[in-house]
């Protein structure tokens, strides 16, 4: 019995993030406190560019070289001069070897086709779009300002441009019902973005949806149903080709001082891929534990960081199907397979 890794293999390469927390917002989303998620203090575009232009100076080309993104802001807003002046940096550092794609973050609702193709000629190569819904009622609820018609529109706006597409997902924002995520991964599965995040809604201390929390307004999702809706969220999407790159905040100090309430683990992504991973299993293996009696599984050694959980938490279920730690063997085969333990 053999089978491959559910996952899409990966030809990403380590990114240089470049913050530019809030610029060109009109205005701060209820959830969004971007100094906090990515421990980047406000400054003003001149001087985030002068520190890109110092970091790269006097660097020969990089083999493999990185990938370089404008993340934390609606780069698509900011004034017209100043996406310009940023494309033009990185245009320069992608022919001098040292950097090999360009992308940045922007709203939905901030892209128009003939910017897009505009960016696209200066050198921009992928879009990721901050969706977090396509369903109006959460969308409304969390008074983002598009519709989901919308949502999808930039989708495909960026498709046409030509760019690569990512896109963000919230689930749990307000107003968000377990079946508008459900509807959100079917989204993604007809219009299959390159890559996908899924950000479970945190609230975060000075934020608007901070003070509807301290009223009783807002609860966030919990953990457990985080743990409980994502991993068949994320194994749908593998199961497309599109690749899940992130699953919740990077644990900066910042944010774990502010944060106020909601599914949040610095281990989160492990244990998401873990589940994923075991959901896939146990559609593969032999539904009744005695099958698995002096068999091993051989796995692939890319799944063995995640494939028992955080700190072994899926472990007693492996257990319960008929899968002890024992009975897994690594190897370098990118398909599971199992086979008759000859010792
Ligand atoms: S969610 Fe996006 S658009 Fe809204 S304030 Fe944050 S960075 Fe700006």
């Amino acid at each position: 019995m053999r089978f491959l890794h559910p996952e899409p293999s990966s030809s990403a390469v380590p990114v240089f993030p470049v913050f530019i927390p809030f610029a060109g917002c009109a205005t701060r989303c209820v959830f969004c406190a971007q100094d906090i998620q990515t421990g980047v203090p406000l400054r003003p575009p001149e001087s985030i560019l002068r520190s890109l232009e110092e970091s790269f100076a006097g660097m020969e080309a990089q083999n493999p070289a990185r990938d370089l993104a404008f993340y934390g802001g609606t780069f698509t807003a900011l004034p017209r001069e100043t996406q310009n002046s940023f494309l033009a940096v990185a245009a320069r550092l992608k022919r001098e070897g040292k950097i090999r794609r360009v992308r940045c973050s922007t709203r939905p609702d901030a892209v128009s086709p003939r910017r897009l193709a505009a960016l696209r000629r200066l050198g921009l190569d992928d879009l990721e779009l901050g969706i977090q819904s396509f369903c109006d009622l959460p969308l409304r609820a969390s008074r983002r300002g598009y519709s989901g018609t919308e949502a999808r529109a930039a989708c495909l706006k960026a498709r046409e441009a030509g760019l690569g597409l990512g896109v963000q997902l919230m689930p749990g924002m307000p107003g968000m019902e377990e079946k508008h995520l459900e509807d959100d991964v079917e989204q993604c599965l007809e219009l299959r973005p390159d890559t996908v995040r899924l950000y479970p809604c945190l609230v975060l201390a000075g934020t608007a949806l901070a003070r509807e929390w301290e009223e009783g307004a807002f609860l966030p999702w919990s953990l457990e149903r985080i743990c409980r809706l994502l991993p068949r969220a994320i194994l749908a999407l593998w199961g497309r080709g599109i690749r899940v790159i992130r699953l919740g905040l990077a644990p900066e100090k910042n944010l774990k001082e502010n944060l106020l309430a909601g599914a949040w683990h610095p281990s989160l992504g492990q244990s998401l891929r873990g589940r994923a991973l075991q959901l896939y299993l146990s559609s593969r293996l032999p539904g009744e534990p005695e099958k698995l009696k002096g068999k091993i599984l051989c796995a692939p050694r890319r799944a063995q960081g995640e494939f028992f959980g955080h700190r072994r938490e899926l472990r007693p279920s492996y257990a319960a199907m008929g899968l002890e730690q024992k009975q897994v063997r690594w190897w370098n085969n990118d398909f599971f397979e199992l086979l008759e333990d000859s010792l």
